[in-house]
């Protein structure tokens, strides 16, 4: 059991899926708490009620899970500081939200939805910054008191210092000075008695004894209320790290609408723990030497604070691809297949743990054999999904394909139809145990060289027979793995279509 004295959380809101940038916060604080020794601790920021999805949580803890990160204490978990779900902490809230306004640090609002709308339409209309007037700021709290008592909605605001600096840490980027002026009263108790992000992260980092906050840039705007309130308390205040904005290549926000946002997404079209761990790890973190591909336990080995960049970073999806190849070419055969089938069900039905049944010709194969095909397809995948799209001519009882790209550059159709006769013979009388694909390779190429022949001019229309594609691996490759009475039987076909 881990008993550090450093303690560091992830706060997601449980909106139903993980954005990809929220992993990269995740993995972040993961591998500081790592480096520190530290506790790591799940919690989950659910006081803004629209956004909460059933089962989010649920989900978000299985998808962490998926790619290893996992936690000290949470609320699937357990543990001193609990509970660990703010929506069962309300009444904390309220409470600290009360003494703020006996401080003087904070005072009731009354204003209505209306009037403040209206003061926002004619702030942008005089392009000022959308803020609140402080019409409430001055309103005694025996006045304030007896509107409550008179059933009036309010929301609790913090008051902001009315001049000078504030001055904080960030532990990746210095010091930083905001001007006093430019912050706005802000809500901390909502009418409905939910807190804000803002009340209830600073209470709970507070009450969970949290050392290190560890969070995206983009609550830096959010930093210098978040230390006036701690100072408000009386409070230390922890350790801040912000880390570096994601942005897509163009520049802007990463959104649903330049490809997908959710790790849920890349999981089910085949991307690899390993590869979108390697992938986020360097969204900001700059390893020392040129090693680019860094499973989990290499990251954590050479993970440093140091590090950590501060300028944005670009998300890539040709580098996900990349490290997803390799991720998908370190497995072996075995491993493959079986994070492939799933994607092939379409085709094949297990039958028992080595058997299954092709669907189209209810054929009956072995696991041996779908790892055979499997095998073929490894250096073209990008994600696991690829599956379908580079195996499934091995799964199809009849090839649908133009019989025009059988044909050999400046070839002719009669002419590929001789090729593919003389091949059909000279496969008919090779024997069972010379098919391989290096035994047919020999026989083929030295049977194409005693004809004086070119090789596209035979092996282009073989290996489109057998495959009906334009694209594949080797003939050679294919009939070993088809077997001499299939691929006899695709060349026939093909030989039928010319
Ligand atoms: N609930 C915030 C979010 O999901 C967390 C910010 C923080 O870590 O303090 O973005």
């Amino acid at each position: 059991m881990n008993n550090s004295k450093i303690r560091l959380r992830l706060a997601p809101s449980p909106t139903g899926f993980l954005h990809i940038g929220n992993l990269r916060t995740a993995l972040f604080s993961y591998l500081i708490a790592k480096k520190l020794g530290a506790q790591f601790i799940l919690r989950i920021e659910d006081t803004d009620q629209k956004r909460e999805v059933e089962g989010a949580v649920e989900s978000l803890v299985k998808i962490l899970d998926w790619v290893g990160i996992n936690f000290d204490e949470g609320p699937h978990l357990g543990g001193d500081y609990g509970p660990y779900i703010q929506s069962e902490r309300l009444s904390l809230y309220q409470k600290y939200a009360e003494e703020l306004i006996e401080k003087g640090e904070a005072y009731y609002c009354f204003c209505t939805a209306e009037r403040l709308d209206k003061m926002r339409a004619e702030q942008e209309a005089q392009k000022m910054a959308p803020r609140y007037d402080r019409a409430c700021h001055d309103l005694s709290l025996e006045e304030a008191r007896k509107k409550i008592a008179a059933g009036e909605k309010y929301v609790i605001r913090q008051k902001m210092p009315l001049s000078g600096e504030v001055k904080v840490y960030d532990e990746m980027r210095g010091e930083i000075v905001f001007k006093a002026a430019e912050l706005d009263d802000q809500v901390l108790l909502k009418s409905d008695g939910f807190p804000t992000y803002q009340l209830a992260s600073v209470v709970d980092d507070h009450l969970m004894e949290i050392t290190h906050v560890t969070r995206g840039a983009e609550w830096l705007p959010s930093y210098p209320k978040n230390i006036l309130l701690y100072q408000s308390f009386g409070w230390t205040a922890p350790k801040f790290f912000h880390f570096p904005l994601i942005l897509n290549k163009g520049g802007g926000k990463l959104s649903k609408r330049q490809g997908d946002v959710f790790v849920e997404d890349y999981r089910s079209k085949g991307y690899l723990p390993e590869a979108i761990i390697n992938f986020c790890a360097l969204l900001g973190w700059h390893p020392d030497g040129d090693k680019e591909t860094l499973n989990f336990s290499e990251i954590i080995e050479n993970f440093s604070i140091k590090n950590l960049g501060i300028s944005p970073a670009v998300f890539d999806l040709d580098k996900l691809d990349f490290y997803n190849g390799y991720y998908i070419r370190q497995k072996n055969d075995q491993e493959l297949t079986k994070l492939c089938l799933p994607y092939l069900e379409k085709y094949v039905e297990k039958i028992n743990d080595h058997e299954f049944k092709i669907i189209a010709c209810e054929e009956v194969v072995s696991l041996i054999y779908l790892e055979q095909v499997i095998a073929l397809s490894k250096d073209r995948m990008k994600k696991l999904s690829d599956i379908v799209e580079l195996s499934e001519f091995f799964f199809k009882e009849k090839l649908d394909y133009e019989a025009s790209i059988l044909v050999w550059k400046k070839s002719t159709a009669p002419e590929a139809k001789n090729k593919l006769q003389e091949l059909k013979q000279l496969l008919e009388n090779t024997e069972k145990e010379n098919w391989s694909k290096l035994k047919l390779e020999e026989i083929i190429v030295s049977y194409i060289k005693e004809k004086e022949g070119k090789n596209g001019d035979y092996l282009w229309p073989l290996r489109v027979a057998l495959t009906g594609r334009e694209a594949s691996p080797s003939p050679f490759e294919v009939a070993e793995v088809l077997g001499k009475k299939e691929s006899l039987a695709r060349i026939e076909q093909a030989i039928i279509k010319l």
